[in-house]
């Protein structure tokens, strides 16, 4: 299946200059959605995972059928305020400023086995604040998983040695 084929480009948004992949036709596709998610699936399956973490928002929609599929537990990553319960959060900078990330104190435990799984890989500081507070909470994140990585924006480099996939490039 040509999964590009499933991928919006709007230019100059969500500011003048940037060229923004919107993966809503995918997701809006039952067969390129099903085929998308099945190739994470196949890519964790003899990782033994124990949990599938994700960034708010597009990181669930991703994610979240990982974990169904895999029978694993899914821990959300999400902007501050949002968690009702004791946090844990990681700083990580942005074209402008820094922004915050935070996770549930109790959503890993240590020992688990995390991949990390979000839409799109782009500067890689939202996928490293993740692992920063995976690694904290103790768990091992075994692997990365994007449907897309824009590569001029070089985020492979902030993933050093961690094994990750990805399903499609810019
Ligand atoms: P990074 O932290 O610079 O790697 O940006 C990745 C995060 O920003 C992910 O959570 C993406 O959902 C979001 N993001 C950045 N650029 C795009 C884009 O072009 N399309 C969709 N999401 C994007």
């Amino acid at each position: 299946m040509q999964l590009k084929d499933y991928i919006a480009t709007i230019e100059n948004y969500p500011t003048e200059g940037i060229i923004f992949r919107d993966i809503s036709p995918l997701m809006a596709d039952g067969n390129a959605y099903n085929y998308a998610v099945t190739e994470i699936v196949q890519y964790a399956r003899d990782k033994e995972i124990d949990v599938i973490v994700g960034p708010e928002a597009r990181g669930f929609i991703v994610g979240c059928p990982v974990a169904f599929a895999l029978g694993v537990g899914f821990a959300p990553v999400r902007k501050p305020g949002k968690l009702p319960r004791e946090v844990i959060s990681a700083d990580y900078e942005k074209e402008y400023g820094t922004d915050t990330l935070t996770m549930h104190a109790d959503s890993i435990k240590p020992g688990q086995r995390v991949l990390i799984v979000d839409d799109l890989l782009a500067t890689g500081g939202t996928v490293k604040a993740t692992i920063e507070m995976v690694e904290r909470l103790g768990g091992i994140v075994v692997g990365c998983a994007f449907f897309i990585e824009l590569d001029a924006l070089k985020g492979r480099e902030k993933l050093g040695d961690y094994d990750y996939k990805v399903l499609m490039h810019y």
